[in-house]
């Protein structure tokens, strides 16, 4: 498509990525279901597997339904690259891989998804990397915990559950000193409420499988490199500025400047630890994208309605969203989210523990699932399933204490959940 970089955002979802069909002239971008690419020659073999020029060669790496997913997202986001993978979680490993060595360490936000947290926790020291959690409201702490073996800083913008908003343009400064890149999971907010590059970030990662895929239907993720960083700048990146043992020597960043992290994603990372994205999932993600915008004005403006009534409601003690005047966060989601605050909150019902029990049983529009950003408003009791590993002060760090509900809201009639939240609510508190 030309010069995407002057159109707007509902155009782009619908457009960016996706010509017709050249085989067929077939409008929607098909369902590439195939594995191989037949070579023009053995040249042409050649000067694909040495990156002189881009092509298909093999699924795992790359993928046409897949490309133009990938080339879909960079024009939302505003970057140059990206890397689309088999979920949000396999994201996070990919953006990572071309940063880290044994013995690396990122600092990562106290703020995160629980997965997110188990993961950085737990299961990349088996990779030899480690992660420091930190305060990210405090600056200073992120400034104290770097150290030379330091290769990333890492955040949500939208973390849930708890309403909390995050500080990218603050966060991006202190990156920016320690010259260090800044990634920021913008799953929760999508690039309709938040474009990370704009605010200083260098890379975003998605998990796909909720808002851009938007039904509940497609696991995916992706990563997307703004080009901005100077891989170059330091000796810490010798996978991008090093001849790469694992690419016959390639050089990435003299070869590929702004694209090396991109290429290196899919020449290494896909090509090694093989998270590719299916090309059906791809297609229903590009499906979702196509109506990213509309639903999540409306996400949002259903989120504020129903936060709002909680929030008056004699048997809510509190709701933590950040669109309501009460939230700490308040401020800053009006700055840096003036679209919105997403559509993620949690409210404590009193009554405790047992009451949020009979509430998430007592629903009949939401649904009781681990999942967020669907088209259906979903609830769930966090201390009772995903946090439940986790004792009485660990949950309520987390923003999830015994006494608290996290809803998704989604693009139903408001009063409708409304009404829903109004009958469960009596049935779990009388
Ligand atoms: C769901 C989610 C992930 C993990 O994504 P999967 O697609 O489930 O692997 C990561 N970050 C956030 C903010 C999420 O909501």
């Amino acid at each position: 498509m030309t010069d995407t970089k002057s159109m707007g955002f509902d155009t782009l979802q619908i457009h960016a990525g996706a010509t017709p069909d050249p085989a067929t002239g077939a409008r929607q971008t098909p369902i590439y279901q195939t594995t191989a690419y037949v070579f023009k020659d053995a040249e042409h073999a050649a000067r694909l597997f040495n990156l002189e020029e881009v092509g298909y060669i093999y699924s795992r790496l790359t993928n046409p339904t897949i490309a133009a997913l990938q080339d879909r997202v960079v024009a939302l986001e505003g970057g140059v690259g990206a890397v689309a993978c088999s979920s949000g979680h396999a994201a996070q490993i990919m953006a990572l891989f071309p940063l880290m060595h044994p013995g690396d360490n990122i600092i990562v936000s106290t703020r995160l998804y629980g997965g997110t947290v188990t993961q950085f926790s737990q299961s990349i020291k088996r990779f030899g990397w480690s992660a420091s959690f930190v305060d990210f409201d405090d600056l200073d702490a992120i400034r104290a915990a770097a150290n030379s073996k330091t290769k990333a800083i890492f955040m949500e913008s939208i973390a849930n559950p708890g309403g909390y908003v995050g500080d990218i343009p603050a966060v991006a400064g202190v990156a920016n000193d320690l010259q260090l890149p800044l990634i920021v999971d913008n799953t929760t907010a999508t690039p309709y409420l938040c474009r990370p590059f704009e605010q200083g970030a260098h890379i975003a990662v998605h998990s796909t499988t909720k808002y851009m895929s938007g039904n509940g239907t497609s696991m995916g993720g992706i990563v997307v490199d703004s080009g901005t960083f100077d891989w170059g700048a330091t000796d810490k990146y010798p996978s991008l500025t090093q001849p790469e043992p694992a690419y016959h020597g390639l050089n990435f960043f003299k070869a590929l400047g702004p694209m090396a992290y991109t290429f290196h994603g899919i020449a290494i990372g896909l090509r090694d630890l093989g998270m590719s994205m299916a090309p059906m999932n791809a297609f229903q993600t590009l499906l979702g994208i196509e109506t990213l915008s509309l639903r999540m004005r409306k996400h949002v403006e259903n989120a504020q309605i129903v936060a709002k009534w909680l929030e008056a409601d004699d048997r809510v003690d509190f709701v933590t969203y950040a669109g309501l005047p009460s939230s700490p966060y308040a401020d800053r989601a009006a700055k840096l989210y003036p679209k919105g605050a997403g559509a993620l909150f949690t409210f404590a019902v009193k009554g405790g523990y047992d009451a949020c029990v009979k509430l998430v049983d007592a629903v009949e529009i939401f649904s009781h699932v681990a999942n967020l950003g669907d088209t259906r408003s979903l609830i769930i009791h966090s201390a009772s399933t995903t946090h439940r590993q986790l004792n009485a002060e660990q949950q309520a760090a987390a923003g999830a204490g015994a006494n608290v509900v996290r809803l998704s809201i989604g693009i139903e009639d408001a009063q409708d959940l409304i009404d829903d939240l109004d009958q469960a609510l009596t049935a779990a508190t009388s």
